[in-house]
C-alpha cells in the first residue's frame, strides 16, 4: 500500500476512532452576519446562496431527517457506523445560544454519532458559546473550523471577510486555551495574491499550533459577487498545475501532526463557471500525489 505524504483527516479518525469515519454535511438553518446586515449585507464576494455548504443537507428537514438522509446517501460510498455531525452551512454558533445547544445535542443523541464539527466565524464566538463548545468539547470529538481564506488585508478588503486578522488570532487563543481543535479553511488563488503570499497564509497557519488546515483553489460559482466582478475585470486564475505545486509547496511547509481535512475545492457542478479543472477532484488528488512523489517530500519537511 502507499503511503500518504500528509497527514489526512480519514488517517487522524481511523487513529482515534479505529474504524472508517464518516461526516456527515448538514444545513442547520443559520445566517451569517456578513450577510444579514450585522458586519455586511452581501457576505464574502464568494459566497454563494448556500453560504458554502453546497453538499448539505437541505434546512427545511430536520436535523434528524438530514442526518438519516446523508446516512443513507453516504453508505452507496463508505461502509460506516460511526459519523461526525458537520454544522458546515453559513455561520452555525450564530444563533441565541439554547437553540445551538439544542441543535448540537440533537445531532449528537443520534446512534452513532461520534462526533461535531462545526464551521463558523471567529467573531462569532462569544464567551457564552465559548463555554457551551468546552463542555461539547469533554463530551464529543469536537472541532471548529475557521473561514480565513488569507492573512492578507489587502484580499481580507478585497473578500469582503468582515473581520481582521487579529480577531482570528484571537479566536484560536480562546479554542486553544479550552482544548478545542482548530482548523482553518485557506483558498488558494485569491485575485491578485502571489504565489509567495498564498504560501505565506499557509505558513501563518502552520505555526498556530492548532489541529488542522483545510485548503482548496479559488473557483468561481455563477451568481455570486465574484462572478459579476470577474465578468467585468478577468483576474489571472491558477492553473491545475500551479496550484498543485502551491499545495505540495504548503503541505512541506506544514507540521508533520497537523491534519490536512482538504486539498480540493468542493463547488456544486451545474454553478462553476470557472476553472472547469477544479471540479475534478480525482485529477486534482492525483496531482498533487504524483508531484509530492516526484519531489520525493512530504508533510513538515519545510517546518522548523
Ligand atoms: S462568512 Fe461564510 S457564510 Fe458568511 S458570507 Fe462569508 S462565506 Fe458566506
Amino acid at each position: 500500500m502507499e503511503i500518504k505524504r500528509y497527514y489526512t483527516l480519514n488517517q487522524e479518525l481511523r487513529k482515534v476512532f479505529g474504524e472508517k469515519v464518516v461526516k456527515l454535511s448538514l444545513d442547520a438553518g443559520f445566517t451569517c452576519p456578513n450577510r444579514d446586515g450585522n458586519i455586511g449585507k452581501r457576505g464574502c464576494i464568494f459566497c454563494g446562496e448556500k453560504g458554502g455548504g453546497e453538499f448539505a443537507g437541505s434546512r427545511i428537514q430536520s436535523i434528524e431527517e438530514q442526518i438519516e438522509q446523508q446516512k443513507k446517501l453516504l453508505s452507496k460510498k463508505w461502509k460506516a457506523n460511526s459519523y461526525i455531525a458537520y454544522f458546515q452551512s453559513f455561520t452555525n454558533t450564530y444563533a441565541p445560544i439554547e437553540k445551538l445547544r439544542k441543535i448540537y445535542w440533537q445531532a449528537l443523541n443520534i446512534k452513532g454519532m461520534v462526533g461535531l464539527a462545526i464551521a463558523t466565524r471567529p467573531d462569532c464566538l462569544s464567551d457564552e458559546v465559548l463555554s457551551l463548545l468546552e463542555q461539547l468539547n469533554q463530551k464529543t470529538f469536537l472541532w471548529i473550523e475557521l473561514g480565513l481564506q488569507s492573512i492578507h488585508f489587502k484580499t481580507e478588503k478585497f473578500i469582503r471577510r468582515g473581520y481582521p486578522l487579529s480577531v482570528y488570532n484571537q479566536a484560536i487563543e480562546e479554542l486553544k486555551k479550552r482544548k478545542i481543535r482548530v482548523v482553518t479553511h485557506l483558498i488558494m488563488g485569491l485575485p491578485y495574491e502571489t504565489k509567495e503570499e498564498m504560501l505565506k497564509s499557509i505558513e501563518a497557519v502552520a505555526y498556530t499550533d492548532t489541529w488542522g488546515i483545510k485548503l482548496h483553489s479559488l473557483y468561481i460559482q455563477k451568481g455570486t459577487d465574484l462572478y459579476k466582478y470577474y465578468l467585468k475585470n478577468p483576474f489571472p486564475l491558477l492553473s491545475k498545475q500551479e496550484y498543485i505545486n502551491i499545495v505540495v509547496d504548503g503541505i512541506e511547509l506544514l507540521p508533520k501532526a497537523m491534519v490536512v481535512h482538504r486539498v480540493t475545492g468542493d463547488g456544486e457542478k451545474e454553478l462553476l463557471y470557472t476553472p472547469k479543472w477544479s471540479s475534478d477532484k480525482r485529477s486534482v488528488l492525483n496531482g498533487i500525489d504524483q508531484e509530492l512523489n516526484r519531489r520525493n517530500t512530504y508533510q513538515g519537511i519545510r517546518f522548523h
